[in-house]
């Protein structure tokens, strides 16, 4: 069925969360086994709070999650979407994931929701470096400001031309694709809501419920996405 939805969709929108991530060995965060908020708490980790108040864990977080994200590659699911999207078979891919494997997989005009883990920034003058400065223990910029991960932290608000992005291709889709997300942070999950609203066939495809489950035409639980997605790719 979705290999016929694929085919006859004029605008369909990919929307990954950090599921799509976790066979490339990178935990997400909800999943009930693995995932990074069973041992750590993300208000207290990856918040501007933490960066003011708790910089030694905050670095660490980022340290670690920098470190790992360095060891791992895009898996076969995120080849497998840059290969539909150069078949003109999938229009946007919109990620809540900030790992940039989607890029590295070969994808392009990738909507970056919550930014990247790729690189840092001054928080003072705004210079960015790459991400390896915190695996190699350099945190300050050369005017002496905090270098900072580029992601959006709890407590900040998302890129706006990237969320207004998403948002007009949320109301132009008609297949809005969820791979690997809770659906649980906001306002990204809304996206869904509005595709969904404004006419789109909705697919999710993850390993637990989430709360939008109601609202889909289609929803596969218990797979591997790498493995659904070999599965839709051998059928089209
Ligand atoms: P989440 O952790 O809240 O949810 C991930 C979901 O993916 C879970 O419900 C889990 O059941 C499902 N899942 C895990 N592995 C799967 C697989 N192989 N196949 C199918 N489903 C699978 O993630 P979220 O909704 O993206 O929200 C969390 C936030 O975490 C995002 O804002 C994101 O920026 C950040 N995050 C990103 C990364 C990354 O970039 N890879 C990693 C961790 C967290």
């Amino acid at each position: 069925m979705i290999e016929r939805w694929l085919k006859e969709s004029s605008y369909t929108v990919v929307f990954t969360g950090a599921g799509m991530s976790t066979e490339s060995g990178l935990p997400d965060f909800r999943s009930a086994k693995s995932g990074l908020w069973r041992t750590k708490n993300p208000q207290q980790l990856a918040s501007t709070y933490a960066m003011q108040h708790n910089r030694d864990e905050f670095i660490a977080f980022y340290q670690y999650r920098i470190r790992t994200l360095l060891e791992c590659q895009p898996h076969i699911g995120h080849i497998i979407l840059a290969n539909w999207q150069q078949q003109g078979l999938i229009h946007q891919i919109i990620t809540q994931n900030v790992d940039g494997f989607h890029q590295q997989a070969g994808s392009t005009n990738v909507i970056e929701l919550h930014g990247t883990l790729r690189t840092v920034y001054c928080s003072r003058c705004k210079r960015t470096y790459d991400a390896k400065r915190y695996v190699d223990e350099q945190f300050t910029c050369t005017c002496g400001g905090f270098l900072r991960p580029s992601v959006v932290l709890f407590g900040e608000s998302l890129p706006y031309d990237a969320f207004e992005q998403a948002w007009t291709a949320a109301e132009r889709a008609d297949l809005w694709i969820v791979l690997g997300s809770s659906l649980q942070v906001s306002p990204a999950n809304e996206l869904p809501v509005i595709a969904k609203r404004s006419g789109a066939k909705l697919v999710i495809v993850n390993m637990e419920p989430t709360p939008l489950d109601e609202w889909a035409d289609l929803l596969i639980h218990g797979r591997k996405i790498g493995e659904v997605l070999k599965e839709i790719d051998a059928f089209l």
